[in-house]
């Protein structure tokens, strides 16, 4: 198996089967063998025995080849008592202090299980608002926010996976100031991301510089009013500090929500990608696009046979988790089963690119990103089809739009793009579609000493072409870019573009690109120089909204205290 010493600890702290001492009672191969067996046990009914070994061992190698990888929870979890294997997971708030704690109690569940939710907090009465039985006021939304929080912080997932929370607050709720600058100081409320859900009216409130109405949860009735361009300005500035909140646009998630007769969309998973209605659990994988090229006489090409063979299987694949996953509420069983979601999305997307000889930041990129991604989605849709001639259709068929359209789908949704943050350590590639983070960089192992890491892919360039050295990588490592050096071609400098290489422009434009053949939503940061400006920021906000995306999530280099990943230090 061709797998990196860093996925190989990944996985020994955090997926692998372990005895009560601890100890790893299984190696990477033993469990995707304990996956694949558990995830094709869901067409025991359908199929014979030797048919049912055959589809095993074709789960098997997809995984084991990292062509194709679920998300966490199913590589965690499958064929272990535990049994949850969903990733995401959205649960509702009602008004009352029964509802909020029930919400707390259930979101707890979900995050011991390794799963990540999401919570629209926009029922809530106002703070300041009366409290019928007692006489007394609310405390409002974002005071419950933090109890949320603080309950998050308690359950650790096993000790490693800490939950993670997604917070939305409609921009017309009446305590949205208070809710965008919640986040100002980055130590407070850790276990959330926020994003303010945006309105189409508020937009074009936005547009023409006009005031807006804030909505009462609880009456339907008008609050109180805002002008639109300051709010927006605020939400701006906020994410200019320090990247939240984000923003997503509530009427275009509706608009593609393929089950309104079952209620509305009011949030999304934690990283943005996932838009469920309440109680709805989805399973993701993604697709290792970079062992999607083929080279034909050193020409390389995307290999779009294999690439639909791997996403025929992905879709039976994360079809089965839904029967065998083992829901956390019995509102979650029933939902999800009933619209039988999936989300297959992409990782090493850039690395991809980098085979291909394409810029991330060029149009080639651009319409490949549309042509890639629309295969995978008419591909998923077509499997998904196959698969309910077989099984069915999704139980509440009769109430999406499909029906109407006589389109008989085993799955409402088919596609999603993932950030898939440790599923790309896993397979060795770049995360999800962004671009490469980094060309080399130093990693401090044991006793001070220092390792260099650098893109696989580069690395074989630079060694066929001659101009390798641990010198010049360390250099390149120190400096983030390997723009300017001249031992390396002009033509090598123009593929290996990293994240800050590239301009707000082109991080919007890739995500637009991979939203127009999404059905759910895309994960993307769009990176910023720490020098950028306020105004930058309300452009990539514009952009984005200009161009469909479904929501925006910005980040400005060195703007928080902690970040994950760094450019130009030494870890
Ligand atoms: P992975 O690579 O581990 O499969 P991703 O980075 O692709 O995960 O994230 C996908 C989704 O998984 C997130 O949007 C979120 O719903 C969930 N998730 C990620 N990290 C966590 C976490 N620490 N706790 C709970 N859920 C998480």
């Amino acid at each position: 198996m061709n797998i990196t010493e860093n996925a190989i600890r990944v996985l020994e702290k955090r997926y692998l089967a372990k005895d009560e001492n601890g100890s790893c009672i299984e190696d990477p191969a033993g469990m995707f063998r304990r996956v694949a067996k558990a995830v094709a046990a869901a067409d025991k009914e359908y199929v014979s025995e030797e048919e049912l070994k055959e589809i095993e061992q074709e789960f098997y190698n997809m995984m084991s080849n990292l062509e194709f990888l679920p998300n966490s929870p199913t590589l965690m979890n499958a064929g272990r008592p535990l049994g949850q294997l969903s990733a995401c997971f959205v649960l509702p708030i009602e008004d009352s202090m029964e509802g909020i704690f029930e919400s707390i109690k259930n979101a707890a569940l979900i995050h011991k299980s390794g799963g990540g939710t999401g919570f629209s907090f926009s029922r809530l009465r106002p703070k300041g608002a009366s409290v019928n039985s007692t006489g007394g006021v609310a405390s409002g939304p974002v005071s419950f926010m933090k109890v949320f929080n603080a309950a998050t912080e308690a359950v650790k997932q096993g000790g490693t996976r800490r939950g993670a929370n997604m917070g939305i607050l409609r921009v017309d709720h009446p305590d949205i100031m208070e809710f965008i600058t919640c986040k100002r100081d980055n130590s407070e409320i850790t276990n959330f991301n926020i994003s303010v859900g945006i309105t189409e009216e508020f937009m074009n409130a936005v547009e023409n510089d006009e005031e807006y109405n804030l909505i009462d949860p609880r009456t339907g009735e008008v609050a109180g009013t805002l002008n639109a361009k300051k709010v927006f300005d605020v939400i701006v500035d906020m994410a200019w500090n320090n990247g939240e909140p984000g923003i997503i646009f509530l009427d275009r998630l509706n608009k593609d929500n393929v089950t309104p007769e079952l209620g509305e969309i009011e949030s999304t998973n934690p990283c943005g990608e996932q838009p469920l209605l309440p109680y709805e659990a989805c399973n993701l994988g993604s697709i290792n696009l970079s062992s999607m090229v083929k080279d034909i006489d050193n020409s390389p090409e995307v290999d779009y046979d294999k690439l639909k063979t791997v996403v025929w299987k992905a879709v039976h694949f994360l079809d089965n988790v839904i029967d065998v996953n083992k829901y956390p509420l019995p509102e979650i069983d029933e939902m999800t089963r009933g619209t039988r979601k999936i989300g297959l999305g992409v990782m090493g997307w850039a690395d991809m690119l980098c085979k291909l000889n394409i810029p991330y930041n060029s149009q080639e990129a651009v319409d490949l990103a549309e042509k890639v991604m629309s295969f995978i989605q008419s591909e998923s849709r077509k499997a998904s089809i196959k698969l309910a001639e077989k099984k069915g259709v999704f139980p509440y068929y009769d109430k999406s739009i499909y029906k109407d359209k006589d389109i008989k789908l085993r799955n409402a949704t088919t596609t999603t793009i993932a950030p898939t943050g440790t599923l790309s350590i896993i397979a060795g590639v770049s995360s999800g579609i962004e671009p490469l983070f980094a060309i080399s960089y130093i990693r401090n192992v044991m006793d001070n000493d220092e390792l260099i890491e650098v893109n696989p892919i580069f690395k074989k360039i630079a060694l066929e072409e001659g101009f390798y050295s641990d010198d010049l990588m360390k250099r390149i490592a120190k400096k983030g870019t390997i723009k300017g050096f001249s031992e390396i071609p002009e033509s090598v400098q123009k593929i290996f573009v990293t994240a800050h290489d590239i301009t707000p422009d082109w991080h919007v434009k890739m995500q637009a690109a991979f939203q127009k053949y999404t059905d759910n939503a895309v994960s993307k940061t769009v990176n910023l120089a720490n020098q950028a400006t306020r105004e930058d920021v309300y452009d990539v906000f514009w952009h984005a909204y200009k161009t469909n995306c479904k929501g925006v999530t910005i980040y400005r280099d060195g703007s928080r205290d902690m970040q994950v990943l760094n450019i130009g230090k030494v870890k």
